[in-house]
C-alpha cells in the first residue's frame, strides 16, 4: 500500500465532462480525462483493506485485483497496473468507461465517505496503455488446430474469442449485423462509448489472428448445424434481444417503437450510414416519450436530447428510489438509490416521472398524438407469490401530447426462432439458454454465454461469461485447461 493516508488527504475526484451546450452538438463521449497526477492521488485513497470487497462478493464480477492496481497506479507504476488488470479483464477500456461499478457500490472507504474512484482509474490505465503501446498485438506462438465458431460478437463473444485465441486455437466470429462490437456497437451510444474505442480492439483482435464475419445471421443465412460440422466447438452468444413490449390499447399506432429501434440508427448515422426515410426515426422537434427508467431509457433521453427533441418525458412505473441506501440495502450491496445520469443531466428539469403506468396510446389517421397515464403505488406483498400489486390512484389519470413513444422496459430473453429452435437448445423457466457448470448447453459442443445465457445483464458480465465459456470451451477440446475461472461463475 503506497500512501497510507491518502483517503484523508485526497477527495474523490471524477473526470470532469465537458459543458452541456458543447456536449449535445455532437454525439462524442460526454467525460474528458484527469491529469496522471490526479489519478495518482485517486489511487492513493485506496485504503488496502484486509478484504476488498470491491474485488469479491457484490464487487467486480470480473475479481479485478482493485487494491493492488490502485497501488501501482499511485506509484506510477502504470505498464504493471496494466499486466495485472489484463490478467482479469480483456477489454477495460470498455467497463472503465460503461460499467456501472458494482465494485465502487462495495469500496469500504463507502461506508461513510465517497469510494475510491475505481472505474475511471481503470479506464485511465487502459488508455496509458493503448497511448504508450504497452497493449499491442500478440500472436499466439503455436496454434492447436482446433477451430471454434462463435457466434454474436458483443462483449461475450469478444471475450471469449480473446481467451481461446490467446491459447492457440483458431476461433471466427460470426456476426448478423453489418459491425461487429454487439451492444458496445450498436445499442450504447456514442457519447457514453466512442466507437474508435470497439474499432480499436476488434482490429487488434484481428492482428492477433480471430476472424470476424460480419452480416452472418446464423440459423437464417446459414444453419447453426452446418457451423457445428465445420468447427470443433460452438459458442452462443446472441445476446437477449427479445424486447419487452407493452400491450396497451394504440400500441401499433406510428411513432411508438422499441428502444432499439431507435438507438441503432444514431449509431450508424455516427458512422456515416444514411438511414433511409421509410424506417428513419428522428426525435427533432419531436414531444418524445421514454417508458422505462434504467439504462436504455436514459440512452434514449441522450440521443433525442442531440437530436432536437421539443419536449422529453420518461416514465417509471416504480416508485422514485431514495438518495441514500435504505436499512433494508446495506454496503456492501448495490446501492438501490436515485441516479442521476449524464443525460438527465443534460435535461433543462427532471424528465423522470416515478410510480406511472401507461394506460393507452391514443391518436388520428393512424399516428400517434397522445399517451394516458396513471399515478399507481404497490399494495402489500401477496403472501404466495411476494409479488406486491400494483395499484391505481384514484383521480390521477393524465395525458400528455406526444409524436415518439421509445420503449425502454427491458428484454425478456433471447430471440428464440432462428438457431435455438432449430437445434432445440434448452431454456431454463425465464427462457434464457440453459447450460451446465462449464457453459454448455444440452447440445453436446454447443456452448453459450453473455446475456442469451443470464439474460438481460451487462458488459462486465458479459465479459465474465466470455472468459467462463472460453474455458470449458478449452477443457472440451484439451481434456485440460489452464484458462482461469470467472471468480462469480465457477
Ligand atoms: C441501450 C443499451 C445500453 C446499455 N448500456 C450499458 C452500460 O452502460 N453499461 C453496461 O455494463 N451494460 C449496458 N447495457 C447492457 C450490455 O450492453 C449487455 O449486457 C451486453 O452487451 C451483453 O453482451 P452479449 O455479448 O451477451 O450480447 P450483445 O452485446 O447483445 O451481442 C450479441 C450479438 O450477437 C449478435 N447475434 C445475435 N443472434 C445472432 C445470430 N443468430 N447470428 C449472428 N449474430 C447474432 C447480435 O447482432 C449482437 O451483435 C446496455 C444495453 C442496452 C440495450
Ligand atoms: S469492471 Fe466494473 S466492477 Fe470491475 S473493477 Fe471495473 S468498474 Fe469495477
Amino acid at each position: 500500500m503506497g500512501s497510507v493516508k491518502g483517503f484523508m488527504q485526497y477527495e474523490r475526484e471524477v473526470p470532469v465532462s465537458r459543458s452541456i451546450d458543447d456536449r449535445l452538438k455532437d454525439h462524442l463521449e460526454v467525460y474528458d480525462h484527469l491529469s496522471e497526477e490526479k489519478y495518482k492521488q485517486q489511487g492513493a485513497r485506496c485504503m488496502d483493506c484486509g478484504v476488498p470487497f470491491c474485488q469479491s462478493g457484490t464487487g467486480c464480477p470480473l475479481g479485478n485485483m482493485i487494491p493492488d492496481w490502485n497501488d501501482m497506479v499511485y506509484q506510477g507504476r502504470w505498464e504493471e497496473a496494466l499486466a495485472l488488470l489484463l490478467k482479469t479483464n480483456n477489454f477495460p477500456e470498455f467497463t472503465g468507461r460503461i460499467c456501472p461499478a458494482p465494485c465502487e457500490g462495495a469500496c469500504v472507504l463507502g461506508i461513510n465517505e465517497l469510494p475510491v474512484t475505481i472505474c475511471k482509474i481503470e479506464e485511465a490505465i487502459a488508455e496509458n496503455g493503448f497511448e504508450k503501446g504497452f497493449i499491442k498485438p500478440n500472436r499466439p506462438q503455436n496454434r492447436t488446430g482446433k477451430k471454434i465458431a462463435i457466434v454474436g460478437s458483443g462483449p461475450a463473444g469478444l471475450a471469449c474469442a480473446d481467451q481461446l485465441n490467446q491459447v492457440g486455437h483458431s476461433v471466427t466470429v460470426y456476426e448478423k449485423s453489418d459491425r461487429v462490437g454487439g451492444l458496445l456497437m450498436y445499442g450504447i451510444p456514442g457519447f457514453k462509448l466512442d466507437k474508435q474505442v470497439v474499432k480499436r480492439r476488434i482490429k487488434l483482435m484481428i492482428d492477433e489472428g480471430v476472424i470476424f464475419l460480419p452480416g452472418i445471421h446464423v440459423g437464417v443465412d446459414i444453419p447453426l448445424k452446418k457451423l457445428m460440422g465445420d468447427f470443433d466447438a460452438v459458442v452462443l452468444c446472441g445476446g437477449s434481444e427479445k424486447p419487452r413490449d407493452l400491450s396497451v390499447e394504440g400500441r401499433d399506432l406510428d411513432g411508438v417503437h422499441y428502444a432499439m429501434d431507435f438507438l441503432p440508427q444514431q449509431n450508424k448515422r455516427n458512422e456515416g450510414d444514411v438511414i433511409s426515410n421509410d424506417i428513419s426515426i428522428v426525435a427533432k422537434d419531436k414531444n418524445v416519450l421514454i417508458i422505462g427508467g434504467g439504462d436504455t431509457g436514459s440512452d434514449c433521453l441522450g440521443t433525442s436530447l442531440r437530436q432536437g427533441a421539443k419536449n422529453v418525458y420518461q416514465f417509471e412505473l416504480l416508485p422514485q428510489p431514495t438518495d441514500k441506501r435504505k436499512p433494508t440495502n446495506p454496503w456492501p450491496e448495490w446501492p438501490m438509490i436515485m441516479r442521476v445520469s449524464s443525460s438527465h443531466k443534460e435535461a433543462k428539469s427532471e424528465v423522470r416521472q416515478f410510480s406511472v403506468s401507461t394506460k393507452k396510446f391514443s391518436g388520428s389517421d393512424g399516428k400517434l398524438k397522445k399517451v394516458h397515464a396513471v399515478k399507481v403505488k404497490f399494495g402489500d406483498p401477496d403472501s404466495k407469490t411476494g409479488r406486491s400489486p400494483v395499484i391505481e390512484v384514484p383521480d390521477s389519470e393524465f395525458d400528455l401530447d406526444v409524436d415518439l413513444v421509445f420503449l425502454a422496459m427491458g428484454f425478456v430473453h433471447p430471440v428464440h426462432e432462428g438457431m435455438l429452435l432449430e437445434l432445440d437448445v434448452k431454456l431454463d423457466g425465464r427462457g434464457n439458454v440453459w447450460c451446465d457448470e462449464n457453459k454448455m448447453t444440452n447440445v453436446d459442443g454447443v456452448f453459450v454465454a453473455g446475456d442469451m445465457a443470464r439474460g438481460q445483464s451487462l458488459v462486465v458480465w458479459a465479459i465474465a461469461e466470455g472468459r467462463e465459456a472460453a474455458r470449458g470451451v478449452d477443457k472440451y477440446l484439451m481434456s485440460t485447461t489452464n484458462l482461469p475461472h470467472s471468480q462469480f461463475l465457477k
